[in-house]
């Protein structure tokens, strides 16, 4: 692995990156754990390092990972991995000369915390720092009515000196740009001031690194990393639900961090008060601060999008093509992208340009898809008129069993066909969410023991489903 920028500067870099932990772990740990650590080499925005001992690259990996790579990145800023070895031949005296050469015996690496997975970037289990997309940013950010007022939140958390609300809590559904808008935080703060440090993760990760912290006694090292950031973003926060002490946890590290002033960003699927199985005492915390929510794309936003992706893909699509696309792709951005990433794909072996005829030939089962996809309101009438009940039992407060049962298997229909969360179906009841997972519960019993009820049941699913 050769270093990109010239090993002299690279090696210069590595020495400060040492006196900081130094500085921060303290003398003791910094000797058993951090000397040992050798720098391999830079290769495009991979950095590469090793320890002697396949122990010693959990602990390091472990406990320094996620200070480690940040420290890293505020020296370098395109580095979007470190990657810790296993290499029994190097040790601390070879780290003047670790630049450089390959590593020969790249045995077991072990990606620091942050790592990134198949697909850097993507919201997903594995990755914290290390992929902050490079595309996630404010300017490729399309705004419009459904996001405008969470894009400036974000903007204002990046740009204020002083914390103008604590926490931003940013909620919506799948795919409509929570993470986009929480790396584009990170970015501008990493452009602005690039001594802040800024932890971007998810609550799995979190939740990952606090239990492994727990397992290897030393929480106190996880506390350390968490409570002396500037900036702590936490990704989909539902995550943590139910997990009690990591709940615990991060409510200790949220209120230290609120409380000195630092700036905490969350983001969830839903809004705070719809955050079940959280402690009442965190969630109306979390509820102090900002709650900002990203409501469904609309078809202008969705042109805009499409438009604004073709345009930086420098791909040229009519028109007619674009605003049928935002016409018929309405579940979330992300499918959106994919419907543009297809056609162009498929266009480089077709050559020749897009027309619609085309367009709708390269995407016939996405547009199928989305075309099956029911809304929670055409369940309601399905199945209000399959039991010949009225529309409005579906939101009544009648208990009785001839329209209770409509209502559940509705319920039921709603959680199985849309991606709608329970509290979003709950409200098209005028029921909360407990309700809802109550009724689902109670269809799948009774499809268990009631042949008859089954088959209605796989008979209206059938018919929704067109
Ligand atoms: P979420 O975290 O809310 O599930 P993401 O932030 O991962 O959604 O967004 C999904 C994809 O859509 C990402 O590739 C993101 O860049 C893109 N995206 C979402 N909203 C916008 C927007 N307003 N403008 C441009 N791209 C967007
Ligand atoms: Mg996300």
């Amino acid at each position: 692995m050769k270093s990109d920028s010239g090993d002299n500067q690279i090696q210069q870099r590595w020495a400060r990156v040492r006196g900081y932990l130094r500085r921060e772990c303290g003398d003791a740990a910094f000797r058993s754990w951090l000397k040992p650590l050798t720098l391999v080499g830079m290769r495009g925005s991979e950095l590469r390092m090793a320890v002697p001992t396949r122990f010693m690259r959990d602990w390091v990996a472990t406990h320094y990972g996620v200070r480690l790579l940040e420290l890293w990145q505020i020296e370098t800023k395109d580095i979007l991995t470190v990657e810790v070895i296993v290499d029994p031949g190097r040790s601390e005296h070879s780290s003047a000369d670790a630049t450089g050469g390959d590593a020969t015996r790249p045995a077991e690496p072990a990606p620091v915390p942050p790592v990134s997975p198949s697909e850097p970037g993507r919201a997903g289990s594995d990755l914290v720092l290390s992929g902050l997309d490079a595309r996630c940013t404010f300017d490729n950010f399309v705004v419009g009515k459904p996001n405008e007022f969470a894009y400036a939140a974000a903007q204002r958390v990046s740009e204020a000196g002083a914390v103008p609300f604590n926490p931003l809590f940013l909620y919506g559904g799948v795919g409509l740009g929570k993470t986009h808008l929480m790396h584009a935080i990170a970015w501008a703060i990493r452009r602005r001031a690039p001594d802040r440090r800024v932890i971007y993760l998810s609550a799995e990760r979190f939740t990952v690194l606090f239990v492994r912290a727990i397992k290897e006694k030393d929480v106190m090292a996880f506390k350390d990393v968490f409570r002396n950031v500037d900036v702590l973003m936490v990704d989909d926060l539902q995550f943590i639900v139910g997990k009690e002490s990591t709940q615990e946890e991060f409510f200790h590290t949220f209120n230290a961090l609120v409380d000195q002033g630092r700036q905490v960003v969350l983001s969830a699927d839903r809004s705070p008060s719809d955050l079940e199985g959280i402690e009442e005492r965190l969630k109306s915390r979390l509820a102090w601060g900002l709650v900002a929510d990203i409501h469904p794309t609309t078809y202008e936003l969705r042109l805009g999008i499409l438009q604004s992706k073709a345009e930086q893909a420098k791909f040229e699509v009519p028109p007619k093509v674009l605003e049928f696309l935002a016409d018929k792709i309405t579940s979330n951005v992300r499918e959106l992208e994919g419907a543009l990433v297809r056609l162009a794909h498929d266009l480089q072996f077709v050559g020749g340009v897009i027309t619609l005829e085309t367009a709708q030939e390269i995407l016939h089962d996405l547009l199928r898809a989305s075309d099956r996809r029911v809304t929670i309101e055409e369940i309601q009438k399905r199945v209000a008129e399959h039991y010949n009940i009225k529309l409005s039992d579906m939101h009544s407060a009648r208990r009785a069993r001839a329209v209770a049962r409509p209502r559940q298997v509705a319920m039921y229909l709603s959680k199985q066909l849309t991606s709608r969360s329970l509290p979003e179906i709950g409200r098209k009841f005028g029921r909360d969410h407990t309700t809802v997972m109550h009724a689902v519960k109670k269809v799948e019993e009774l499809t268990s023991i009631d042949n008859g009820f089954a088959e209605d049941l796989d008979l209206l699913r059938r018919m929704l489903e067109g």
